[in-house]
Formats: C-alpha cells, sequence, structure tokens
C-alpha cells in the first residue's frame, strides 16, 4: 500500500507529494510543524497541539490557513488513509511560496500545508523503553526562540547526529550556564536523590511540550513534587532517574548520560510509571 499525504489541499501518492522549490520552508526554514501520537487510530492531544501551532503561526506571523476544526479533520483523514493504528501525524505550514526574498511576501501568499502519516513498531518502542537511551551533552548553540515550533532544525540535526555517532540515541543541549535545557527533539528531565520530578521551567530556551504539559498533571496526581526549574549537567549525573518527553516516544527513560551510569542503569520506577500511565491523563480524540 502506497503512503498517501495531503499537499495544499489534494491527498497524493508519496511519489507525487511534491511542493514548489520556492516554498519558504524549503529556501528559510520558514515556517511550523506538529507532531501528534496516533493510538488505537485516535489523535493524542489533538487540541493541546493544534492551540500550540497557532501560537507558533502567531509569533511568525504566518496566517493559519484554515480553522483547527478543518485541520483536525485533514490530520484524520491522513490517519486513515494510511491505515495508522499506533504511529504519529505529522503538519507542516509555511509561510508560502514565493519568489525567493527573506522579506516576507508582499502581497502575502497562501501558506503550504502538508500533513503525513506514519506507523511506529510499539513493540520496538516497548523494548526502547524497557532498556533505556543514553544521550550526550552537546551546547546549546539554537537561535533565542527555541519555544516556537518552527522547521528550522540544523542545530537539531547536527546534535542528534553527534549522539549517534557516539553511540547514543539522543542529545541533550546544554547552555552556556551548564544548565540542560532539553534534548534535541524531546523535553529533559530528571529526579534527584531526594525524590523531586524537575524539569527546566517553559520560557524561550525550550519547547513548552505537549508531553510534558500532561505529565504535569499525572505528576500532581501521583502526588510527586515537582521543581520547575533549570538543573545543571552535573545534578543530572547524580540523579536518581532521567528521561524524556516527547509526542512519539511518551516518556522514554535515560540511564546513561555522557557515558555516565544513572541510577541502577536500568529505567527508574518512576519514569516506568509515568509511562505506563500516561494515557490516563492525555485526551483521545
Ligand atoms: N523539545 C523539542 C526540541 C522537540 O523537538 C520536541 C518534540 O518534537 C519536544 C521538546 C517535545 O514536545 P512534544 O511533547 O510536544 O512532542
Amino acid at each position: 500500500m502506497s503512503r498517501i499525504a495531503y499537499v495544499n489541499a489534494r491527498y497524493l501518492p508519496m511519489r507525487d507529494a511534491m511542493v514548489h522549490v520556492e516554498d519558504r520552508g524549503y529556501q528559510f526554514g520558514d515556517g511550523v510543524y506538529e507532531v501528534c501520537e496516533v493510538r488505537g487510530g485516535r489523535l493524542i492531544d489533538e487540541r493541546r497541539h493544534l492551540e500550540r501551532l497557532q501560537r507558533s503561526l502567531g509569533e511568525l506571523r504566518i496566517r493559519m490557513p484554515m480553522s483547527p476544526a478543518a485541520l483536525g479533520v485533514i490530520l484524520r483523514e491522513v490517519v486513515a488513509r494510511n491505515r495508522v493504528g499506533y504511529g504519529i501525524v505529522y503538519l507542516q505550514i509555511t509561510r508560502g511560496v514565493a519568489r525567493r526574498d527573506p522579506a516576507f511576501p508582499s502581497p502575502p501568499v497562501p501558506p503550504s500545508v502538508v500533513v503525513t502519516a506514519r506507523r511506529l513498531d510499539r513493540s520496538r518502542n516497548e523494548a526502547l523503553a524497557a532498556k533505556g537511551i543514553a544521550v550526550v551533552s552537546v551546547p546549546d548553540n539554537r537561535w533565542g526562540r527555541v519555544d516556537i515550533k518552527t522547521t528550522g532544525l540544523l542545530p537539531n540535526v547536527l546534535a542528534r547526529q553527534a549522539a549517534i555517532e557516539q553511540g547514543a540515541r539522543d542529545a541533550w543541549f546544554v547552555d552556556k550556564g551548564g544548565a540542560v535545557t532539553e534534548g534535541a527533539s524531546a523535553n529533559a528531565w530528571i529526579i534527584t536523590q531526594s525524590g523531586a520530578v524537575v524539569t527546566r521551567h517553559a520560557d524561550s530556551a525550550i519547547l513548552r511540550g505537549i508531553t510534558r504539559t500532561v505529565l504535569f498533571d499525572a505528576i500532581k496526581a501521583y502526588g510527586l513534587s515537582i521543581e520547575e526549574r533549570a538543573f545543571t549537567l552535573q545534578e543530572a549525573y547524580a540523579a536518581r532517574e532521567a528521561f524524556v518527553t516527547s509526542a512519539s516516544q511518551i516518556v522514554l527513560p535515560v540511564v546513561r548520560i555522557d557515558g555516565r551510569i544513572i541510577g541502577d542503569g536500568k529505567p527508574g520506577p518512576v519514569a516506568t510509571a509515568l509511562r505506563r500511565e500516561f494515557h490516563r491523563f492525555a485526551e483521545a480524540g
């Protein structure tokens, strides 16, 4: 079965799913995106993802091309046409197609909209979570507005590749003050020796993950103490547990940071429980 993508009002086989060479997403990374988990064929936390999308578009002054409800219809259609039971759906909106010039097109052009979906291997993801992952730290050399979910991800690409070349799965960005900001495609968390769950406060130095937001509800419901603050790499090395969160991996335990073993080197009980319980707190639609 050929995969189907939505491109500017058309559902097309992947091989025919193209955007123009002068799309500003392609030339400048002038666009935003969202990734939603699909579970049992349903979108997880669609409302929150579409709210964040609207915020990202607003910050970049890109017009919302249609209502959130209309986008939701397209997301579902792409999921259904690709028969995704468990996987992800990807939505990208760019400022559109115009002769190459960094300034906004004047008059404005219609934004380009692309949606794709793909299945993920559930047993592989579960096996990964049961084993835990290794991460390496890299200097955070991104721009100052990573709270906007833009398609401009070159530092993330290079960080991820550096991690893989060092035998790790992902990278954690560290700012000039020695504090961990977040992962290359996930938010970063630790659990201190005293049992506090710590993740960086959401300012313009991290993406406010939807999984992160939902997990706060789970953490509160279980009566764990949360500290929303910067934490250093040294604190992370000494943590009882560590994990990352993202829509595609939910809660993924981290068992090694820069080659140092975290806790007893196995996924910790809190991260494992939060992973198991997460969907009780998420919205499925
Ligand atoms: N931080 C970065 C840099 C990301 O790319 C992502 C997800 O893609 C996240 C955090 C986690 O966000 P969410 O939980 O909404 O997937």
